[in-house]
């Protein structure tokens, strides 16, 4: 079984949606882990993912389909990645986030208030003599790093703990209200950041890094779990956002980065020991040892059900064949 979850989430229609497209969702659910999309051509594209969430799904289903699995193994040690994709407006912050990260509706929490509750759920209720510290960090990429604590952060290699970010701030979090603190502060900060670096936030991807230390009072032995949550940039196509000069040099640089993610995230799912190119961008390398291994990814392709440039986005994450048979 491959360690990489692919699910599709389509969110509702939203009011300019319906205006312009006239209310009409281009998707017909099949069931659970397939539909049918009618692309711009009124052709009809089967698709097939691990799981697919509809657009009355709910922020808890998503988080337990793709995220508690990942979290629950974290706090063993495993190292993990849950990613959000999608065209700008599609939902991927809505997901990751949800409404707000501090007094949120508990229906609208995203993935990551969801992880942290889990996370440290995990660890109140783990044996005694095991001791935990958890670690976060925040960058934004976007050809550069952007830590949202300070300073400009490096990506280095490090024989045992593998890849890290030097430079990048961790907050030691002692439990789930210190850690939406933390991340309530860096959401803020991200803001900030690209306004100062002159990006929006459809042009950068900001990844949080859950670092989760277990020392065993037994033999002493220490391993670390590292989940890292990534919000990417939009993947729409660089021609459609009109830009210009440093910024379309910025556009090129962050699609070069979702295409190398791309390459990467097929060689693991189609892999049988083949080359995967980790070196090929900032992103593939932050992610390299959350990526592969023994440690489990989850990917979720945000779309809108009516979008006409939803089928490319599908198209770029098929996972397993279209059912030529549906
Ligand atoms: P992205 O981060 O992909 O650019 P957002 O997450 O900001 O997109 O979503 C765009 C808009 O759609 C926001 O107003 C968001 O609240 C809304 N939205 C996205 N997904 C959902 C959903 N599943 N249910 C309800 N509203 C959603
Ligand atoms: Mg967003």
């Amino acid at each position: 079984m491959s360690n990489v979850t692919v699910c599709v989430r389509f969110r509702p229609l939203s009011l300019k949606e319906k205006k312009v497209h006239g209310d009409s969702v281009c998707i017909t659910c099949l069931d659970r882990e397939s539909f049918i999309f009618k692309d711009e051509k009124e052709e009809d594209l089967p698709f097939c993912f691990d799981r697919v969430f509809y657009q009355d799904s709910a922020q808890a289903d998503v988080y337990e389909f793709l995220a508690l699995p990942i979290v629950q193994d974290t706090v063993k040690a495993i190292n993990g990645t849950i990613i959000t994709y999608g065209q700008t407006g599609a939902g991927k912050t809505y997901s990751m986030e949800g409404l707000g990260i501090l007094d949120c509706d508990e229906n609208k929490k995203g993935l990551l208030p969801r992880v942290v509750d889990g996370l440290f759920q995990c660890i109140n209720s783990s044996p005694e003599d095991i001791k935990y510290a958890v670690k976060l960090s925040m960058v934004l990429v976007f050809g550069y790093l952007f830590d949202l604590s300070k300073d400009n952060v490096q990506i280095k290699e490090n024989k045992s703990q593998g890849i890290i970010l030097s430079g990048a701030s961790e907050m030691p979090i002692l439990n789930t209200e210190e850690a939406l603190k933390c991340l309530s502060r860096g959401i803020s900060n991200r803001a900030v950041g690209e306004t100062q670096m002159n990006v929006s936030s459809s042009r950068s991807h900001c990844v949080y890094v859950f670092s989760v230390q277990r020392e065993s009072a037994i033999d002493k032995r220490v391993k670390t779990g590292k989940l890292i949550l990534v919000d990417l940039a939009g993947s729409e196509k660089v021609e459609k956002t009109g830009a210009e000069g440093k910024v379309l040099e910025e556009a090129k640089n962050i699609n070069k980065s979702l295409s190398s993610l791309g390459n990467v995230i097929n060689a693991l799912t189609n892999g049988r020991g083949n080359h995967i190119p980790y070196r090929d961008s900032k992103l593939t390398r932050i992610l390299q040892d959350a990526l592969g291994g023994n440690s489990r990814t989850a990917l979720l392709c945000c779309c809108s059900p009516s979008s006409s440039n939803a089928s490319e986005s599908l198209t770029k994450l098929i996972k397993t064949p279209p059912r030529t048979n549906t």
